[in-house]
């Protein structure tokens, strides 16, 4: 099915929604896999630290969908962020996921605290060189990072994954990406669940006859965002990519819009170990 992709910096695409798979078990991974592969997703976001990339890799092959039409990304973790320990975990997760490559590799948080958040990009741009990670970026990095990594390799990140939903905008760090040519891609999109109990997004959804994730997932995907919100519910994985029938009127668009609070629901990077 036709799906709308996002253009990278390096010239690469990727499907503008995927499958989050964050506090998934190795054995309900692959059924989830399997499924959003089935019902049209092309693109998966694991990370080490999931502990899932086996069940992610399973889930894969187990669909008959060829490796080469899926998106995969995975990330890097804290304690693997010095050059050499970065590329072993790389070749490690590699071996869990049962690939020869991943579409896009980041290093999952700044970790600021540690400062080898540097020497850790050095390491992905190697990777990148050698075609292993088609595309680099991160994930949780502030504007300083941002520009530090840039600045010290002259390589931009293709993406920053960040916690955003309409609760928690991140219109700033936004335009950061903007400015520096780097896409923007949403985690914990729905809020961990949390605004599907949102009564203004409620009424949204029953006027324009959608549910509310759908309407959540649209506001994502008509502001440009890379949008991966996870589910391990046959349905729900469904549902959640059902959204390419509709777009948001300026009136839902502006109840939406008008809902950021400033309000976190995952750890604060610049703290975060
Ligand atoms: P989310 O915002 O995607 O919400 C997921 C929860 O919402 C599910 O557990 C489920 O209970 C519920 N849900 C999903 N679809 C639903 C539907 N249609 N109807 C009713 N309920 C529904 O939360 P998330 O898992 O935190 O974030 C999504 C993904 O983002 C993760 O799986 C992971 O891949 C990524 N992530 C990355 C980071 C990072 O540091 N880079 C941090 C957190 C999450």
């Amino acid at each position: 099915m036709d799906q709308p992709t996002i253009q990278f910096n390096d010239g690469k695409t990727i499907p503008q929604i995927g499958l989050g798979v964050w506090q998934t078990p190795n054995a309900e991974a692959a059924p989830a896999v399997r499924k959003a592969l089935e019902v049209g997703y092309r693109h998966v976001d694991t990370a080490a630290i999931y502990e899932n990339e086996e069940g992610v890799g399973e889930g894969i092959r187990q669909s008959g969908v060829a490796r080469g039409d899926i998106f995969l990304t995975t990330k890097l973790w804290n304690d693997r962020q010095s050059y050499d320990a970065a590329l072993k975990a790389f070749d490690e997760s590699l071996t869990r996921l049962g690939t020869d490559y991943v579409d896009l590799f980041l290093i999952h948080w700044p970790s600021p605290h540690r400062s080898t958040y540097v020497e850790a990009w050095k390491a992905l741009v190697e990777l990148k060189k050698q075609g292993r990670a088609r595309s680099i970026g991160v994930s949780n990095f502030a504007e300083e990072h941002l520009e530090r990594i840039v600045g010290e390799t002259g390589e931009t990140p293709v993406l920053n994954q960040i916690e955003l939903h309409p609760d928690f905008q991140q219109k700033a760090l936004r335009a950061v990406h903007e400015r520096l040519g780097i896409r923007t891609q949403s985690w914990s999109p729905l809020g961990q669940g949390k605004l599907l109990a949102n009564p203004e997004i409620a009424k949204v959804a029953e006027r324009l006859g959608k549910s509310v994730a759908q309407v959540i997932i649209r506001w994502h995907l008509d502001n440009g965002l890379i949008v991966i919100p996870k589910s391990v519910t046959p349905s729900r994985i469904e549902e959640n990519f059902k959204v390419f029938d509709f777009t948001l009127d300026a009136d839902a668009k502006a109840v939406l819009d008008a809902l950021d609070g400033d309000n976190r629901v995952g750890p604060d990077p610049m703290t975060a170990k």
